[in-house]
């Protein structure tokens, strides 16, 4: 199999955590929202028990767990449903505050909200990819009503300093919405102590089924529901839960709590090893913050080779990719914010190592992209 190195588009599912969906689907098939006969309940409890475990994941309120198709769905019910809320209650704070870096999940609806009538204001980052907290704090005012900040970016595994910012927009009466999707499961992230009040979580990111996620609200936090039905998840969000989803979701988070530390100790070793052996090849300049990064990203952008040329190179041994998974086509605007130029970001590789990421699959990318670099230069 060709070596798997893009996790940040998505992980494999863990067996495990396929194991512990299996009975869930034509066994233990009842809608958890009839309280009328045992079937349903033990539907129900399993159901309460995945926001129990899930709420414990990210230290945050059991009640404040509203589940999700997914991070976009919990970006989208964040962003409009505060908004929204606010709207409904007549509040004078209607400022929005987020990051050039940020995913188009969250950018897209709050570029969406500011067509209606929600002033937005899209900070710059600094050259390795994190929040300069002084603009932050000036662009944070009295009309604030939301800052929107991701833990861990997809393209460039940068760690923005959640806990900064969540005494600031505490200090300042606005909300910290927080996109989790590349940093729960990963890295410690206890919503309570960093201020969070909304967190975003994706399952397929942590090595959990695709089309579930979550939306983890500090209980109190004004939402207005996005889609109306039924009144499933406190009538935060109807329709029937996917209970083999949700129990999947659970499972993959109480796996990658077990394994969490060890596995970014073992990944940056294969990170690091990777890093320098690309360096060596000459002219390849990191994206990101050398450090502030999750332990399993790499993303470089090698000079003097067209980018899709590169990437044509690359298919035939090693999945990897080049900016993010969900912006095919158009160059990343997140290497864009560090201030590469068009062709430095086409020339970009990313490189999400993962669970199963052997030191044979990092000696054979190396191999394919020394490779294919000295392909392209000798050509050229
Ligand atoms: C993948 C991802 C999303 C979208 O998650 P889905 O569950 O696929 O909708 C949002 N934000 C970030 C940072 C991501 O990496």
């Amino acid at each position: 199999m060709l070596p798997y190195l893009d996790h940040h588009a998505s992980t494999p599912c863990d067996p495990a955590v396929v194991a512990a969906m299996a009975p869930w689907w034509s066994e233990r098939f009842a809608n958890p929202s009839n309280r009328l006969h045992r079937p349903a309940l033990e539907a129900a409890a399993a159901l309460e028990l995945a926001r129990r475990r899930v709420a414990e994941a990210v230290g945050g309120q059991t009640e404040g767990v509203i589940f999700t198709s997914g991070a976009t769905e919990a970006a989208n019910l964040a962003l409009k449903g505060v908004a929204e809320a606010a709207e409904e209650r007549g509040e004078r704070r209607r400022g929005l505050v987020t990051l050039a870096t940020e995913h188009r999940a969250v950018l897209d609806p709050l570029a969406w909200l500011a067509r209606r009538g929600f002033p937005l204001t899209v900070l710059p980052v600094d050259p390795d990819g994190l929040v300069d907290l002084d603009q932050l704090s000036a662009a944070v005012g009295p009309d604030t009503l939301l800052v929107s900040v991701m833990a861990a970016n997809n393209e460039i595994g940068v760690l923005q300093p959640l806990a900064a910012i969540g005494a600031l927009c505490h200090e300042r009466g606005a909300l910290f919405h927080c996109d989790g999707a590349q940093a729960v499961g990963h890295i410690p992230l206890a919503m309570a102590d960093l201020g969070i009040d909304l967190l975003g979580i994706s399952g397929h990111k942590l090595y959990g089924p695709k089309g579930v996620g979550a939306l983890v609200r500090r209980p109190g936090v004004a939402l207005a529901p996005q889609q109306h039905g039924g009144g499933q998840e406190g009538g935060l969000r109807a329709g029937t839960a996917a209970v083999p989803l949700i129990v999947g979701l659970q499972a993959a988070l109480e796996l990658a709590l077990v394994d969490r530390s060890a596995r970014a100790e073992r990944l940056e070793a294969l990170r690091e090893r990777l890093e320098q052996a690309l360096e060596a090849l000459g002219d390849v300049k990191r994206n990101g913050h050398p450090s502030l990064r999750l332990a399993h990203n790499l993303n470089v952008s090698v000079g003097g080779v067209d980018g899709g040329r590169l990437h044509q190179l690359l298919r035939r041994s090693i999945a990897v990719s080049s900016g993010s998974a969900c912006s095919q086509g158009s160059p990343s605007h997140v290497l864009a914010a560090l201030g590469r130029s068009r062709q430095e970001a086409a020339a970009s590789i990313r490189f999400g190592l993962g669970r199963s990421t052997s030191e044979a699959e990092i000696e054979a990318a190396i191999g394919a992209v020394a490779e294919a670099v000295a392909e392209l230069r000798h050509a050229s």
